[in-house]
């Protein structure tokens, strides 16, 4: 599974374009490809990767019904949308937001609930990996999903190292190694998808790719490109 994650880029004109050469993106049917796009450009998106095998997925969304939340869009709009999927959790909200693995558990069980699949994110920072912590940091992230009586069948888990996002640095194999089979460990899920995200690049992917219980990537800035997409796609396919 390969998906991109816009984040608060694109104006619409160039939403439009990317997202029309993205739709255009040869895979296998065995690979889950999927773009995630600014929530404002959800709905006509969804029209340009109508027919296509392309997913589209929300950035963000919250487990309320439907109410008085000023400038929120909760799981069931997402769905309504045409989205199949749902980041939640990403560290950037985690720190802005003040997101946590708790606070998230209402979108998580909403996003399920609707037939969406969570991209449910984890990640330690640098100092909590130069402490020896990544690992602990991480299962603590997890643990809260097994308190909530959830299904977790089609969770998907995003690995991405906070130090590794847009800086173009990446965790060795073996660490990416240790951490998936970690997350696996504490879901309770050997068959769980879990993705490494975290300046994956045309560059970087067989790397990361060639490290055993890696499910595919979720990707930032180089998502924004759609020859850097494919390549990506592309470096999955050969793996
Ligand atoms: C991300 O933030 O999800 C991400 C992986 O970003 P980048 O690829 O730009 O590091």
């Amino acid at each position: 599974m390969i998906i991109g994650n816009w984040k608060m880029n694109t104006a619409r004109a160039d939403a439009v374009a990317l997202a029309e050469a993205v739709a255009n993106i040869e895979h296998q049917a065995s690979t889950r490809v999927g773009i995630c796009p600014p929530a404002l450009w959800i709905d006509p998106i969804a029209h340009i990767l109508e027919g296509s095998s392309i997913l589209l997925g929300a950035q963000d969304c919250i487990g309320d019904q439907f109410g008085a939340q000023t400038g929120c869009i909760n799981a069931d709009m997402a769905h309504d949308a045409g989205c199949a999927m749902a980041i939640l959790g990403h560290s950037e909200r985690r720190a802005r937001f003040g997101e946590t693995s708790a606070s998230l558990l209402p979108a998580v069980a909403a996003v399920l609930e609707t037939g969406m699949f969570p991209v449910f994110c984890v990640g330690e920072t640098q100092e909590e990996r130069e402490s020896g912590r990544a690992l602990d940091v991480v299962a603590k992230q997890i643990r809260p999903l097994l308190t909530a009586g959830l299904d977790l069948g089609g969770i998907v888990i995003a690995y991405e190292p906070v130090w590794a996002i847009g800086t173009g640095l990446s965790a060795t194999r073996a660490d990416i190694e240790e951490m998936h089979a970690t997350v696996r460990d504490v879901l309770g899920r050997t068959d769980a998808l879990v993705l490494y995200g975290g300046s994956v690049s045309p560059e970087s992917a067989d790397e990361v790719f060639s490290a055993e219980g890696v499910s595919g990537a979720l990707v930032g800035g180089a998502s924004l490109n759609a020859d850097k997409f494919a390549a990506i796609v592309a470096a999955w396919e050969r793996k």
